[in-house]
């Protein structure tokens, strides 16, 4: 896997300050992506352990609330071993720091209904996620008012909850008392 850029202040993509990586390559080409350039798989940098170190290095301070993973598409099929790795070093480090991440693909339809990827992988990187946004940008239903999503079919999922329930649990029930995400 490459990647593309990381953050280590990012207050946009989740709750407090966030680690953020940008990983290479996404297949869903959506009209109006904001980052099109990382469409190609080849964009930016080889990931490698000396980059989950200099991650780890940045979650370090206890004003960091966690990881966002975004892209590009940190679900791609070949990029989900490459980020795995990276979130059983950060967890096994940091187990109270949280996880959120943002995808094209959808939770319920490809994820759990096994469109995307191997099962124990996909299995294993959906257990160390706490907020999942999910689904294309629709440019038609664009919205910038939108707290941490850019097109209104898109959805915040609580997906430790989801995964308990079996059923897609919205994070968005879960405002105003945002449990164990601050
Ligand atoms: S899923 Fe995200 S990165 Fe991929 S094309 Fe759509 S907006 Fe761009």
């Amino acid at each position: 896997m490459n990647y593309a850029t990381i953050k280590n202040c990012d207050i946009a993509n989740g709750p407090g300050v966030r680690v953020s990586l940008f990983v290479s390559g996404c297949t869903h080409k959506c009209k109006g992506c904001f980052n099109e350039i990382a469409w190609d798989f080849d964009y930016g940098e080889p990931f490698t352990q000396d980059t989950i170190d200099h991650i780890l290095d940045l979650l370090e301070p206890s004003y960091v609330k966690g990881l966002t993973l975004l892209g590009g598409e940190p679900f791609e099929p070949q990029n989900q071993g490459a980020v795995l790795e990276l979130l059983r070093q950060m967890k096994k480090k940091y187990p109270d720091k949280t996880v959120w991440a943002f995808s094209g693909y959808l939770f319920d339809r490809d994820m759990l209904g096994g469109r995307i990827g191997e099962g124990t992988v996909l299995q294993e990187y959906l257990s160390y996620l706490d907020v999942l946004v999910d689904g294309p940008f629709v440019e038609s239903k664009k919205d910038l008012t939108l707290r941490f999503r850019g097109s209104s079919n898109q959805r915040i999922i609580d997906v430790k909850q989801s995964l308990r329930q079996g059923a897609v649990v919205l994070w968005q029930d879960w405002q105003g008392n945002e449990r164990g995400l601050k």
